[in-house]
């Protein structure tokens, strides 16, 4: 059986704070739903959470070394700290004496998502610890009123002139990058590896996953700013629009709660296959006995009961493992140079064929047929509103359609150098994670111990790039049956896979 102790704590300065019994019994009421034995109880009253010397939560913390206790159980988790610092200092000696904290109201699973969340819930406690600390303030309230700056640390993004705040137009920008990014569904560590790549800082270092994730939920990037219940609008100018915020606002709080996401984005959805039975592994998600949302990709030969045995995949890690692996051959040299050499192998045979100007050509001829239909039936008599109307149609189509084609004729005679080609895929490496799977992977085989990976060709005479290339938006914005004339490279990688 598991064994922990509670810790409770009780600020007169917060009226709207959970009495210490009302504490306890939810403690108490958590332990007996997840088979807890409780060995001891902790409590400090009135003690300011930003305050070190809580007398019960020392002695607490001296008894963890005596390693006969698991958890440290709590309301909440601002009762255990309200500084992030402090919080990872006690965090620290508790993991070396053997023991976690555990809350009793926020469901922290232990899954990668669970790591994220705890560390912005420890940011946000300090966040309220911080504004608890100015309420005591005097004055404060006028300066807000006149939309002054009330001193402190100022917002990533703006800057102070004269107690006005300003937007700091070179953070700002990184601001909305950020935003705009999370917002379709790209990864923060993601967003982070871009930001480091262009050396986008943060105070001189990398951005932290907390720091992002708090960004995310700042208020005042959309010109609010909130303080005992009076929104001032009056003191922070907007960086944001309220349609991207608002996108982030809601993929933030499904994270929070783990409820599932309704548009939980499958990186690898129908690029992978079964390397054993060859049916498509697809996207699938379910929920644990505890609750929680599990995603995963599973092999469709299982789920039928085909008999096959491929284990399941766990998507997050399997995701990462792949989007790892893609970056790293793609920035290893000796693989670089053959994917390069071998596109331009392709290339000098590609010189003369363009699928894309085949399948042009083919719905010429469907609309020369339609049309030449419909002339028939003009010849027989048959003629009203809906021929004429249709015979229009056609006929703006086919003047479309000719333009396109004398573009992509004309583009068969583009040939890319090596460099051209090295600049592409270096370009390739900076998009998020879910173009780049799109656009450069045809598929990926997966065995037990091993994956192989197809890579797309993106030698296509496109018709709007005067470069050669098929751009990337053009590529997700095409209809599946173009995109799947398009052949891959057959430059296959293996690569070892344990997890
Ligand atoms: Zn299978």
């Amino acid at each position: 059986m598991k064994t922990a102790v509670i810790y409770a704590r009780y600020s007169s300065d917060n009226q709207t704070e959970q009495s210490i019994e009302g504490q306890l019994r939810v403690c108490k009421q958590y332990a007996e739903n997840n088979d807890i034995l409780i060995l001891n109880t902790y409590i400090d009253r009135a003690m300011t959470g930003t305050n070190d010397n809580r007398p019960d939560f020392q002695q607490m913390i001296k008894d963890s070394s005596k390693k006969e206790f698991q958890y440290v159980l709590v309301y909440k988790l601002d009762r255990f700290s309200r500084n992030k610092y402090e919080m990872a200092k006690y965090k620290k000696i508790l993991k070396d004496n053997g023991a976690k904290i555990l809350s009793a109201m926020e469901n922290i699973p232990e899954t990668p998502e669970g790591i994220i969340l705890e560390s912005l819930l420890e940011g946000m406690a300090e966040y309220y610890s911080v504004e608890l600390s100015q309420k005591v303030r005097r004055g404060l309230n006028e300066t807000r009123l006149k939309g002054n700056f009330i001193g402190g640390t100022i917002s990533y993004g703006y800057k102070v002139e004269n107690h006005k705040i300003l937007i700091n137009e070179e953070q700002a920008e990184n601001v909305r990058f950020i935003f705009k990014q999370y917002s379709i569904g790209t990864y923060v560590k993601d967003i982070i590896s871009i930001l480091n790549d262009r050396h986008i800082y943060h105070n001189g270092k990398p951005f932290e996953k907390n720091t992002i994730y708090y960004m995310l939920k700042n208020e005042k990037y959309i010109g609010i700013y909130r303080h005992e219940d009076k929104i001032y609008t009056n003191m922070y100018p907007q960086i944001v629009d309220k349609e991207v915020y608002e996108i982030v606002r809601q993929k933030v709080d499904t994270n929070k709660y783990g409820k599932r996401s309704t548009d939980t984005i499958y990186l690898l959805k129908n690029k992978l296959k079964c390397g054993y039975c060859g049916k498509p592994i697809s996207a699938e998600c379910g929920t644990a006995r505890n609750g929680t949302r599990l995603h995963y990709y599973k092999c469709l030969g299982r789920k039928k009961n085909n008999g096959c045995n491929k284990s399941m995949l766990k998507k997050d890690i399997f995701e990462s493992f792949i989007i790892d692996n893609i970056i790293q051959i793609l920035k290893s040299p000796k693989h670089f140079d053959y994917i390069i050499d071998s596109l331009l192998k392709i290339q000098n045979q590609q010189l003369g064929t363009n699928p894309i100007l085949d399948s042009l050509l083919k719905e010429q001829k469907q609309i020369e047929k339609s049309l030449s239909n419909i002339m028939t039936a003009i010849e027989q008599g048959i003629i009203n509103n809906t021929t004429n109307k249709r015979m229009k149609e056609l006929e703006t189509q086919q003047e479309e359609l000719n333009k396109k084609i004398l573009i992509e004729q004309s583009k068969n005679i583009i040939k890319l150098s090596r460099g051209e080609i090295a600049n592409h895929f270096e370009k390739a490496l900076r998009l998020e994670s879910k173009i780049l799977i799109d656009y450069m992977i045809k598929e990926i085989k997966v065995f037990e111990d091993k994956i192989i990976i197809q890579f797309n060709n993106p030698l296509q005479k496109s018709p709007d790039s005067s470069q050669g290339f098929l751009l990337f938006e053009e590529y997700s914005n095409m209809p599946k049956y173009i995109q799947n004339k398009i052949k891959p490279i057959m430059i296959e990688f293996e690569i070892d896979y344990y997890i």
